[in-house]
């Protein structure tokens, strides 16, 4: 089961329930909706859903829409299906910090009441000039001991929309020498006079995610609101907030370290960008590390949460993951599941002189070599067959177990072979390659000799033209965006996209959106969702076969 790992939260919440400080288990996963999910987010989004399911509680799907200018109903149509795609399902309906507005207004005025938090007239930087620093104390906005009275009044007419952006703010009055820069006087409310995609005009003012994050947590019930590492220093605040508000329920913040991997990008913000100059296909380009780039490049859900289990959960933060773990994982998962073609991405013309122009032979063979339940394939051979040109050498080096003149190889679920004149251009070119068969080879070895090498083919009469898309990574470097002076696009690979036309076997001549197969001797590859849906035949490469993840 991908979501049983155990890991320092799971452990924590065994002991409180033995404890007997936690009875119930309501998690949330809590995307803003301004860009589609990403790996990173994925291995939120397990251990959420995880700890719900494995506690019997309940996972909430809760955007986080405080910033209306930067988000848009296409990210959260494409954040559910995303959730929904990896096979987890939240509770109850699709929440909305926006929902909790009303309320959270009503405890901004609760903490003007009770004296801690007031107007601000200061501009953003003044502000930000006035907090200090880490070494430094900050001073006092000179706007800090208004009345009351006053700051209410602001406040409501704040909301009215009667202040430009940016002339007012509502900050909390908590401690400008606190050595956390959080608790000195945060803000919790900004002008805004932007539309928001769930509350359309009716707000002028918007709260920040610190005032919006630990109170819709309590609103909802959640118990443990588990966020990556940049929070901890939050933690006292969200506290703070719980502790000063009349909310119905005290939930706990726990961090956990976030993903990196290794030639990879995880910032909605830097993949936005990707997205915006056309350097990609869109979000759901198969080189992008989005959950639905992924899906479209050939990643099954399962793999997805497998490589979250595998990389686990922990508090210190582990430095960068390779990325050949993410395609161990797929590998591992499409070697056992995905049926099997031979499909020819460099195509060399072979005629095979002794087969008749009307010889009509079948071969029949498994889908998958361990999977009975997949079935058969039927392969017709014929006398003009494609082979790879990779698969032949006119002067091969000595182990060169494929195709050479006068050399021998099986042609894979069929005859040995042999090469007896290669036809070439008069620019010296190979364009064609004559052979021919040894009949008393199909299933057995050849008398008296050995023959290594097996190649994949197709019968060029029946071979399906296929256009196919060969990925990489989308950077030439583990840590693309590391280096602060370094535009991360430098690092792009400019050669992450290679696309050929091939010839496949008869069975990839009608194949479902998503098919995924094992190409022999080539990689694994996915039916293109979009193409295929046109009708037209385009598979992604998934992955090629070997794997280097040394574990
Ligand atoms: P980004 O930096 O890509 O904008 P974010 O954290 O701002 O990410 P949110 O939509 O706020 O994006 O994230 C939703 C949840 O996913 C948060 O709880 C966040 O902590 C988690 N998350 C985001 N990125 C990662 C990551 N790389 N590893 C683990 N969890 C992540
Ligand atoms: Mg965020
Ligand atoms: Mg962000």
């Amino acid at each position: 089961e991908s979501t049983s790992a155990p890991n320092f939260i799971r452990n924590q919440i065994l002991e409180e329930i033995e404890a007997g400080t936690v009875e119930t288990v309501v998690t949330r996963f809590p995307p803003e909706p301004n860009g589609f999910l990403h790996i990173g987010h994925a291995k939120s989004i397990c251990l959420n859903f995880g700890l719900a399911e494995q506690f019997g509680g309940d996972c909430h799907l809760r955007f986080d829409d405080t910033n209306p200018a930067k988000e848009e109903q296409v990210y959260i149509d494409a954040i559910k299906a995303d959730v929904e795609w990896l096979g987890f399902h939240w509770a109850g309906k699709v929440r909305f910090a926006s929902d909790y507005f009303d309320q959270l207004y009503a405890w901004a005025q609760h903490l003007v009441r009770e004296g801690r938090a007031y107007v601000d007239d200061l501009s953003a930087d003044e502000i930000r000039e006035y907090r200090g620093t880490l070494t430094e104390p900050g001073r006092p906005s000179p706007y800090r001991d208004r009345s009351v009275e006053e700051n209410l009044d602001l406040l409501e007419r704040m909301r009215e929309g009667e202040f430009a952006e940016g002339e007012k703010v509502l900050r909390a009055k908590i401690d400008m020498a606190s050595p956390n820069i959080n608790l000195r006087d945060p803000t919790l409310y900004r002008i805004r006079h932007a539309s928001h995609h769930q509350t359309g005009d009716k707000w002028r003012i918007y709260p920040s995610y610190d005032f919006t994050h630990g109170q819709s947590d309590a609103i909802e019930g959640v118990t443990h609101s588990i966020c990556t590492l940049e929070f901890e220093d939050h933690r006292p605040l969200y506290d703070w907030f719980l502790a000063n508000l009349p909310v119905p329920a005290r939930p706990r913040q726990i961090e956990f370290a976030r993903l990196n991997l290794n030639y990879t990008v995880t910032s909605k913000r830097k993949l936005k960008l990707l997205v915006d100059q056309g350097i990609v296909d869109g979000w759901d380009d198969p080189r992008m590390p989005t959950i639905s780039g992924m899906r479209r490049r050939g990643y099954t859900p399962g793999s997805i949460r497998r490589f979250c289990e595998m990389i686990g959960v922990t508090r210190a933060d582990g430095g960068m993951v390779d990325i050949a773990m993410l395609y161990h994982a797929i590998r591992s998962d499409l070697e056992d599941n995905a049926p099997r073609a031979m499909c020819v991405l460099n195509p060399l013309k072979v005629v095979l002189t002794n087969v008749p122009e009307d010889h009509d032979e079948v071969f029949e063979v498994p889908g998958h070599p361990a999977r009975e339940d997949m079935g058969v394939r039927r392969l017709p051979f014929t006398r003009e067959i494609w082979i790879d040109a990779d698969d032949f050498l006119e002067e091969p080096p000595k182990k060169f177990f494929r195709l050479a003149p006068g050399q021998e190889v099986r042609l894979r679920n069929g005859y040995v072979i042999r090469c007896d004149e290669v036809i070439k251009s008069t620019a010296g070119k190979v364009e064609e390659l004559r052979c021919s068969v040894d009949f008393d080879t199909l299933g057995k070895n050849p008398e008296g000799r050995k023959v290594k090498g097996v190649i994949h083919w197709v019968s060029a009469a029946h071979a399906v033209p296929l256009e196919v898309r060969l990925y990489d990574n989308l950077f030439q470097v583990e840590a693309p965006d590391r280096d602060r002076d370094v535009d991360f696009l430098d690092h792009l690979n400019r050669e992450s996209l290679r696309v050929v036309q091939a010839f496949g076997e008869p069975s990839l001549a009608d194949v479902e959106p998503e098919a995924r197969f094992q190409f022999e001797r080539v990689g694994y590859f996915c039916a293109d969702r979009h193409a295929t849906s046109d009708g037209r035949r385009v598979f992604n490469r998934t992955v090629s076969l070997k794997d280097t993840w040394a574990k």
